[in-house]
């Protein structure tokens, strides 16, 4: 849709140009900026032009993927070695059609912070470290599964803009399942359970992403306090759908 309170664009080459000024916001691929209303902004900064390479391989083994990156690019990079039917899954778990996954970016998934976030589910259940370009000039990191807060609740602060995550060798080499619930075959996401390794994590039927050790499974489902109401399920069907899909994640890994 136009966005009609929007009157600049720029599109920075280098990180000097992130300054945001009053009404601006960073734009990824738009694809969620586009189609609501966004009265706030005035102007875009399109991140597009930063030329970040969607993903690389780092000398110790981690996979930068860039906040840029496409879930497209993504799913077809040749770098993701045994991760690729992780990946995959996990882009087969959106909503979006594969046009849009050519214009969605793996950050603006992230900075969005639906429940439903995909690559929220992907990177938290790998470990990923956020590295994110503060306003005066430095660098935070934080693991995504604590910078997503809740329902479209990030710790990215105002001008702070999400850089890459960065998936550790470990986890890229681990045993992996993917499980996912919805109302609906093609429906939004009501529950995804991601098991890397030893880890277990639940997205989508809750408000944020929960990372449980899988030999305390029971002990760690009974403490989740954050399931998620909408109208892609009550919170007690989530948590009983995540606790069948959670087992079965266990089993598989243990297998
Ligand atoms: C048909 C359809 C289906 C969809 N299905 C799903 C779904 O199943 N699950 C889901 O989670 N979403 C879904 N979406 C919403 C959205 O398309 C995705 O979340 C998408 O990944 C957002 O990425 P984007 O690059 O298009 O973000 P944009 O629209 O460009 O930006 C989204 C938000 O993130 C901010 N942002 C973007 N990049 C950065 C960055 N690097 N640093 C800081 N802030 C940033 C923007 O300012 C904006 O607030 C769907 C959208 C459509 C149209």
């Amino acid at each position: 849709m136009d966005l009609t309170h929007v009157t600049s664009y720029r599109c920075p080459t280098t990180r000097a140009g992130l300054g945001l000024a009053p009404g601006e916001t960073v734009l990824g691929g738009g694809t969620w900026l586009f189609s609501e209303p966004q009265p706030a902004t005035t102007g875009l900064v399109d991140l597009t032009a930063l030329g970040w390479p969607a993903i690389e391989e780092l000398d110790d083994g981690t996979l930068r993927i860039a906040a840029t990156c496409t879930v497209a690019e993504l799913v077809a990079s040749p770098l993701l070695g045994p991760l690729a039917p992780l990946v995959r899954s996990a882009a087969d778990a959106f909503l979006m059609s594969f046009k849009i996954q050519h214009a969605a970016t793996v950050g603006g998934n992230i900075a969005l912070a639906l429940p439903a976030g995909a690559m929220i589910s992907l990177t938290a259940a790998l470990g990923g470290t956020a590295e994110v370009w503060t306003p005066d000039g430095g660098v935070r990191r934080e693991p995504v599964a604590a910078l997503v807060r809740g329902v479209r609740r990030t710790s990215l602060a105002p001008g702070e803009v999400l850089r890459a995550v960065d998936v550790p060798p470990g986890p890229r080499a681990a045993r992996s399942a993917f499980r996912r619930a919805a109302l609906t075959p093609h429906g939004r996401s009501s529950a995804v359970v991601v098991g890397v390794g030893d880890r277990v994590t639940l997205t989508a039927a809750t408000t944020r992403p929960v990372v449980l050790a899988a030999d305390r499974l029971e002990e760690g489902l009974a403490a989740v306090d954050c399931w998620y109401d909408d109208a892609h399920g009550a919170a007690d069907w989530r948590a009983d759908v995540t606790a069948t899909l959670a087992r079965e994640v266990v089993r598989e890994l243990a297998a």
